[in-house]
């Protein structure tokens, strides 16, 4: 029988097969954490993020689009989240969720791009 062992601590687990953890203590621990507020909150942003990303994506097939904010807006865009910022040399701020990018322009329209590799 294959062994099992405590979510929790790493405990090796004995007696009944369904069990996932060695005591009530590991299972609250584990509960806790799971559920916790900095737990949310980091699944929410991440949630953000990688909705803001599938939004650009959509936007953008052809890796360069111009959209307006409206449109953006009406998916459900957050313009105050996002993963990293790129300032050209000419002083251009892309900002980036993941690949996906966003340069706005004028009259509230934004270039789309697509980052090609990992800029620090
Ligand atoms: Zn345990």
């Amino acid at each position: 029988m294959k062994k099992k062992y405590c979510l929790e601590c790493g405990e090796e687990l004995t007696g009944r097969t369904d069990k996932r953890f060695c005591s009530d203590n590991c299972r609250s621990t584990y509960n806790y954490r799971l559920n916790s507020d900095a737990t949310n909150f980091i699944r929410n942003i991440n949630n953000i993020l990688r909705k803001n990303r599938r939004i650009l994506a959509a936007l953008n097939t052809t890796g360069k689009a111009r959209v307006h904010r409206d449109k953006l807006l009406e998916r459900g865009f957050k313009f105050s989240y996002f993963t990293n910022e790129y300032v050209t040399k000419s002083g251009n701020i892309y900002r980036f969720c993941y690949d996906q990018g966003y340069l706005e322009t004028d009259n509230d329209f934004f270039t789309l791009v697509i980052r090609q590799e990992y800029v620090e």
